[in-house]
Formats: C-alpha cells, structure tokens, sequence
C-alpha cells in the first residue's frame, strides 16, 4: 500500500463532478487500499477520490471503527438536521460549522461491484455527506455565510503557503495529531 498526496483547495480537481464507476478491478481495489491508508495517515475519518486527484466515484470513511468503502454512492433518505463544526483534509485547519441530516440511507456499491445499502446516524451520517459532496465538486465551506466563507478562504491563503503546488504529502508512521482546540476529525 501507499500514501497518496492529498489535493488541497485550489486545485480545479476538488470542483469537478466524478465519473461513476463501471469496472470492479484490482485496480480499484488498491486505489481504495491506498485511500483508507492516506486517511489514516492524516487522521481523518473520511476521504473522496477528488482529494487524491482521482476522478472515480468513490469515498472512504471510518467512524469509530465504521468502516466503508462506498463507490457510486447516494443518499436516498436524509431526515433531521444539526449543526456541528467540520474540518476538511483538503484545506486542514480551517473549521466551519455546517448544518447537515442526522440519519442518513446510503446506497452503494462495494469493491465487488455489489450493492449495499448502510443507515447512518450522527457523525457517520455527517461524515457521509461531506464524502459525497466531494464527489459532485462540492466542499464544505459552501455552506457558510457569505462573511464566514470569506474568512474561511482567507484564513487558508496563509495556511496554503505552508505546501507547494496545492498538494499535501504526508509522512508515513504516526498519524498527524489532531489539533486539541478542534478534535473533530478531517474528512
Ligand atoms: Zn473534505
């Protein structure tokens, strides 16, 4: 397995629609083995394939040990709302707090190309729409205020200049820490 670089904000990748996927090959496979390493890797709960430049659509998530692989996902129940503040590894230590479903259906496919159907509640439910978001070129901040937002963007122009080339390479071993002021997980 390996690490991938991640994709940050201001790579037109992260805003382009993906493509769904129609062949089930080892390929896959490994490119999903390589998501839910790199995930790890950054210590985040959940990660889509525009985030390691790819355009398949497919995300991975894992929330206290809920584990999935979900490729050409969709939401086909979303009921309830709260607002909790979340955190993206594409432009990491910016936070924003996002109204989104409590309880959630997702329908999918797995590696095998077989459908599956998973209930999601909470921050399983949330994490699942921020991937899926990512999968239409959507990210979180686009749901902030039009003044939040623009803080938001400002506050990652000087974080970005820390990488080069819109990209973030991470270190293999220990997981990057989470910051102890917003323990939520990057997704
Ligand atoms: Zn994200």
């Amino acid at each position: 397995m390996s690490l991938l670089p991640i994709h940050l904000l201001g790579d037109p990748i992260l805003r382009e629609e993906t493509i769904p996927v129609t062949e089930f090959t080892d390929e896959l496979r490994t490119l999903v083995d390589d998501m839910f390493e790199t995930m790890y890797a950054a210590s985040g709960i959940g990660l889509a394939a525009p985030q390691v430049g790819r355009r398949e659509r497919l995300a991975v998530v894992d929330v206290e040990g809920a584990k999935y692989a979900i490729i050409n996902p969709e939401i086909v129940l979303a009921e309830g709302k709260a607002r909790a503040e979340e955190a993206c590894l594409s432009f990491p230590d910016v936070y924003g707090t996002v109204e989104r479903a409590t309880r959630v259906i997702v329908q999918a496919q797995d590696v095998n190309g077989t459908p599956f159907e998973v209930e999601a509640t909470d921050l399983l439910a949330r994490c699942f729409q921020h991937e899926i978001d990512h999968l239409h070129g959507k990210l979180f901040i686009d749901y902030l205020s039009y003044l939040k937002r623009r803080a938001a963007l400002a506050e990652w122009e000087e974080l970005r200049k820390q990488y080069t080339g819109n990209i973030r390479h991470l270190k293999p071993g220990a997981p990057e820490l989470v910051d102890p002021e917003h323990p939520e997980a990057g997704m």
